[in-house]
């Protein structure tokens, strides 16, 4: 059987092998992108925020400044060549939930990167419709990625381009290793190397069982409120963002046991709830999608080459920060594998887990 011969296959198309493909492909290598097209993925149903600080404890998220402004520039570029508007500097406000957050908000003030990506007082907003009995903060460098726009219009493009093939590959019967190549024979492909780009499917990779999988399902709704008109990402506890067609998306819930992607009646009330503490209008729910987020123990990021299976390679872990971490991680995997350069050690497989 005829083979058509790639430089590099990446499998799954969620935010890490779009990612990593454009960076490929602006390094002039021959890539095949192979997904299976599942209705309902992670980067699919994800909201897209960048937020600078997040979490109960209000902590930066890591190296948040230099990884910002690489997925700005990257995305920025991304829009530029497809003509759409993915990535939006919205800005977002933290409605303190309780006092304790207050204290806590208040410390953390004593830093200066701290300080440097929060405001207050907060600026005006529709009272009406939110109510902020404690204050807030705002932090105005918060975005957000259209990260389902970003992975239909790049599917779009490596489709026209013959860079792109729907099919499910099963990691122990479909791969094939050579000495110096892989072969997929059912995608007629074979490469010089294949990523895997699969997300929480991962877990069950064969070929990385060193791999410490820590995943966490979460739940989303998709909400309709016709009486507000607020474009800024609004946050207490559960978040709310602005999405296209007029719509708002709402979430997320975190769960560690039960990894399915079946979203439940719990996971939609503990949002709505939250929401209500903060939203006084009246809004619909017309959809509720569940999925599992690919992260690992130590919640950080990796890349790298496997040590023993030199043509075979791995991008996961990018948990709940998706849209800030695939363009640098995907940078730096793309210097790595075209020119030699070395991976950032927090982030190296090799490093992280010593075969
Ligand atoms: C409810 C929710 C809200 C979220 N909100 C945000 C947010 O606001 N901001 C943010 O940055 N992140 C958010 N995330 C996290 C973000 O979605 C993840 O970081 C990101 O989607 C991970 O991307 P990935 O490409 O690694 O995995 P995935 O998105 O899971 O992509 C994997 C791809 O591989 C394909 N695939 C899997 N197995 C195979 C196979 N055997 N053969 C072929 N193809 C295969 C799948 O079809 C899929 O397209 C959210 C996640 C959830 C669940």
């Amino acid at each position: 059987m005829q083979l058509r011969h790639f430089d590099t296959i990446i499998i799954g198309q969620g935010l890490a092998g779009t990612t990593l493909a454009w960076h490929l492909l602006q390094r002039k290598q021959n890539i095949l992108v192979i997904d299976q097209q599942e209705a309902v993925t992670c980067s699919g149903i994800a909201a897209g925020l960048v937020t600078p600080i997040t979490g109960m404890r209000l902590v930066i998220s890591w190296r948040f400044p230099e990884l910002q402004r690489i997925a700005e520039q990257f995305y920025r570029k991304i829009e530029q060549k497809t003509a759409s508007a993915l990535y939006h500097q919205r800005g977002m406000f933290r409605l303190f939930s309780d006092e304790a957050e207050q204290q806590r908000f208040t410390k953390k003030l004593k830093t200066q990167a701290f300080r440097d990506l929060v405001q207050q007082p907060i600026s005006k907003f529709d009272q009406t419709v939110f109510s902020s009995l404690l204050g807030g903060f705002e932090m105005p460098a918060a975005c957000q990625l259209y990260v389902s726009r970003y992975l239909d219009i790049s599917r779009n493009l490596f489709q026209d381009r013959q860079n792109y093939q729907h099919a499910a590959i099963n990691t122990n019967e479909d791969i094939i290793l050579t000495e110096y190549e892989v072969k997929i024979p059912k995608c007629r492909a074979s490469a010089s190397r294949l990523i895997f780009c699969r997300g929480a499917e991962d877990r069950n990779n064969s070929w990385f069982p060193q791999l410490k999988f820590k995943p966490a399902q979460g739940e989303i709704l998709t909400l309709e409120i016709p009486d507000l008109h607020e474009q800024r990402l609004i946050n207490h506890k559960s978040w709310l963002a602005p999405m296209p067609e007029n719509k708002f998306a709402a979430g997320s819930t975190y769960e560690w046991d039960q990894l399915d992607s079946q979203p439940t009646e719990k996971g939609k009330q503990q949002i709505i709830s939250q929401l209500k503490q903060f939203l006084h209008c009246p809004f619909k729910v017309i959809a509720h999608r569940a999925a599992i987020r690919p992260a690992l123990q130590d919640q950080k990021p990796i890349i790298g080459m496997h040590p023993q299976f030199k043509q075979l390679g791995i991008m996961n872990g990018l948990g709940s920060k998706g849209s800030l971490q695939a363009p640098w991680l995907a940078e730096n995997f793309a210097n790595h594998l075209c020119g030699g350069e070395p991976i950032d050690s927090e982030v190296d497989l090799n490093r992280r887990y010593p075969a």
